[in-house]
């Protein structure tokens, strides 16, 4: 039981570090209609072809938004 509580209260620190980690990670996304992923590098090529702006944003807000990783970045 005890050993439980230890493994517990070990393992609590680092999930919460891996979601910490999202929030300060950023990516770069491209805000035309027809831009459906996020890239690692704002040099990335696939945002040359970007209509729209490219923005900065934290990995945890672009997983929520749905978008997939880029293929030339990623
Ligand atoms: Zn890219």
């Amino acid at each position: 039981m005890k050993k439980l509580l230890l493994l517990t209260l070990f393992c609590l620190p680092l999930l919460s570090m891996s979601t910490g980690i999202e929030k300060t990670v950023s990516v770069y996304i491209c805000t035309g209609p027809k831009a459906t992923a996020y890239h690692a590098s704002k040099e990335c090529r696939g945002l040359n072809r970007c209509s729209g702006e490219v923005k900065e944003i934290s990995l945890a807000d672009v997983k929520e938004m749905g978008r997939r990783t880029c293929k030339i970045c990623y």
